[in-house]
């Protein structure tokens, strides 16, 4: 569904991205881990065309949904409105099919009660819980996360990872980008691990966590 061949990507003459090629079949769950500065910000951000890359191909068939760490819905829209705009206004589909497909999402993510109020008057997990159902209400053929529950307190960070997992047994396609460890561990299909630019180490969540090799031990050994 997803491929990227030798993809570079330099700011300022610093190459921050190193050869980088990678798939994603449909209904698999890529999870991305790696140090800060690592580049897996960069990568989605290329993966997804919000950047230009100097080198390499990107190919997917359909659509893509983006939900970042700091949610970035519309302040001044309610709940409703954020997740109903773009498929009305960017997809020009019908008003009445897309508001019932929305609030199906809301009540999906709990929060069917809050379809009328605006993003201020929500928790951290809640606006985040909107953005996804906003993004889902677009429907993406795949669904980027990056670092979804990095700016959220710990007791709400658990809330975000049961909405991405059910999306996973509901085989759903995303790539994942995350700090959690554990969860990247059960969600994923298959990791990267990136360190300054390269994919350092990849496989099943196994022969990732369970690898041998010095860095990604070094890396893993900060989460405990
Ligand atoms: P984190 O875990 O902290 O989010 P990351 O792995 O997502 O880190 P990136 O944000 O992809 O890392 O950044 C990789 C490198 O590219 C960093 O050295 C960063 O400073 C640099 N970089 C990213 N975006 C830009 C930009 N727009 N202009 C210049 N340099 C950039
Ligand atoms: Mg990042």
């Amino acid at each position: 569904l997803l491929e990227m061949r030798h993809i570079r990507k330099s700011f300022d003459g610093v190459e921050v991205l190193k050869d980088i090629s990678l798939t994603v079949k449909e209904g698999e769950v890529l999870g991305i881990i790696g140090p800060s500065g690592s580049g897996k910000s960069t990568l989605l951000r290329c993966a997804t065309k919000l950047e230009t890359y100097d080198a390499g191909e990107v190919t997917y068939g359909g659509s893509v949904g983006l939900v970042f760490q700091n949610f970035n819905l519309f302040p001044h829209f309610s709940v409703l409105k954020n997740i109903m705009d773009a498929p009305i206004r960017v997809q020009k589909r019908n008003r009445a099919e897309v508001k019932q497909e929305a609030e199906e999402l809301l009540e999906k993510m709990g929060l069917k009660d809050k379809a009328n109020a605006y993003p201020c008057q929500l928790s951290g997990g809640q606006q985040q819980r909107v953005s996804i159902a906003r993004a889902l209400a677009m429907k993406p053929d795949i669904l980027f996360f990056d670092e979804p529950t990095s700016a959220l307190d710990p007791e709400l960070t658990g809330e975000i990872l049961k909405v991405i997992r059910q999306l996973a047994q509901e085989k759903m396609t995303m790539v994942i980008v995350t700090h959690e460890m554990d969860f990247a561990k059960h969600v994923s299909d298959h990791i990267i691990f990136m360190e300054e630019g390269y994919i350092a180490l990849e496989g099943s969540p196994e022969e990732v966590f369970e690898s041998s090799n010095a860095r990604i031990q070094e890396f893993l050994g900060r989460f405990s």
